[in-house]
């Protein structure tokens, strides 16, 4: 019997397998995809001039780390054109008045159907829809921390060919199950996506690499990649980024040869059974758990949502954002349930 469970079981897997790869293969972008973002972009770009005439839109997002699905929104952000100036504070009554000037270029175009400002959000940004591709578009100001971790989430998705369809279908499988919109408390499809990187770093052995952790010689560390956002904070955004020469390297590490299948498994079982939600914090810049305590994340605030950090991640540049604080403990328990639901399905 044992060895009829174990054949029932490789079976099962393997099916998994393909039918992951399918998932995957459905949610592919069609073939014109790209181009058409491309020119939706050059569109946006030359409209925006008008206003912003030292200014450059910049993707970040799925279009950047190559996550999109189809019909996938595409983020764009305002950025200072003279690399001189991309650290420069832009106040944040500017970029209200920014987003209002936008959104009047944009509707007076003609060729957008819905144009929204939201020049009071936390986040002052210009939704709206094109009406040539049908392609949403949200356009944001100085976001270069976006910008970034769209880049460093690219290169992971590129290190790895699993990492590309296990990103995909977990993304795929939160949308399914509602666990996937911060505006109602749960982790945005960006903290899904760095749950899978986390997974891959921890997994043994590793498959992916710590990126933030690599020295490289072509750039030195200590000022590579320090960003000051308009609000004056300083952030080291330095990560290892030469994908071609990593994954020279990396094929002398020990491989670990799990299947598409067993590491949506392993996925599931890690967030439904072995995760400490009370003590431990994912941080893909460190590829270890740290602990809320040396977060200073085990304090209950009076802050948003009451600040509990409930499931902690780390932002791998902002390193006290924590992408689970979202999550209200109603919304928290659900999100359990749905992983252990589907852990015990497999
Ligand atoms: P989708 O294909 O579902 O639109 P996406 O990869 O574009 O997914 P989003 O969650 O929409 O992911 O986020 C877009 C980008 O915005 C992310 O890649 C990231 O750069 C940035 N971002 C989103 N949420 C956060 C956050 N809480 N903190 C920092 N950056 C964030
Ligand atoms: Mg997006």
């Amino acid at each position: 019997t044992r060895f009829a469970n174990r054949k029932i079981r490789t079976d099962f897997v393997e099916q998994l397998t393909l039918d992951a790869m399918a998932v995957y293969s459905s949610l592919q972008p069609p073939a014109d995809d790209h181009a058409m973002r491309q020119a939706l972009h050059e569109r946006l770009q030359t409209l925006v001039a008008s206003v912003a005439p030292n200014a450059t839109l910049l993707q970040f997002g799925s279009s950047v780390s190559g996550l999109a699905s189809k019909g996938a929104d595409l983020d764009l952000t305002l950025m200072p054109t003279d690399p001189k100036h991309q650290n420069e504070a832009l106040p944040i009554e500017e970029q209200a008045q920014l987003v209002e000037l936008i959104a009047k270029v944009m509707e007076d175009s003609g060729q957008m159907a819905e144009v929204h400002a939201r020049p009071k959000a936390r986040v002052p940004i210009v939704a709206l829809k094109d009406s040539i591709t049908g392609l949403k578009c949200d356009i944001c100001m100085c976001n270069q921390l976006a910008v970034l971790n769209s880049r460093l989430l690219r290169c992971y998705m590129q290190l790895d060919p699993r990492a590309k369809p296990l990103a995909f279908c977990v993304k795929h499988w939160a949308k399914r199950r509602s666990v996937n919109d911060p505006y109602h408390g749960s982790p945005s499809s960006y903290a899904w996506v760095l749950l899978v990187i986390h997974y891959l770093q921890t997994t043994s052995p590793p498959i992916l690499p710590v990126l933030q952790d690599l020295f490289s010689h072509a750039v030195p560390y200590a000022d590579a990649g320090l960003v000051r956002t308009p609000d004056g904070r300083e952030f080291d955004c330095y990560f290892y980024d030469d994908v071609e020469r990593l994954r020279a390297a990396m094929g002398a590490l020990p491989a670990n040869p799990a299947s598409l299948g067993q590491l949506l498994i392993g996925f599931f079982r890690r967030y439904a059974r072995e995760f400490d939600f009370v003590k431990s914090v994912t941080s893909i810049r460190t590829g270890a758990f740290l602990t809320k305590h040396a977060k200073n994340w085990d304090k209950k605030e009076a802050g948003f949502r009451g600040d509990r950090h409930l499931f902690c991640m780390e932002d791998p540049f902002e390193l006290t954002h924590d992408l689970g604080r979202v999550m209200d403990l109603p919304a928290a328990a659900w999100l359990r349930t749905a992983l252990k639901a589907q852990s015990r399905r497999k």
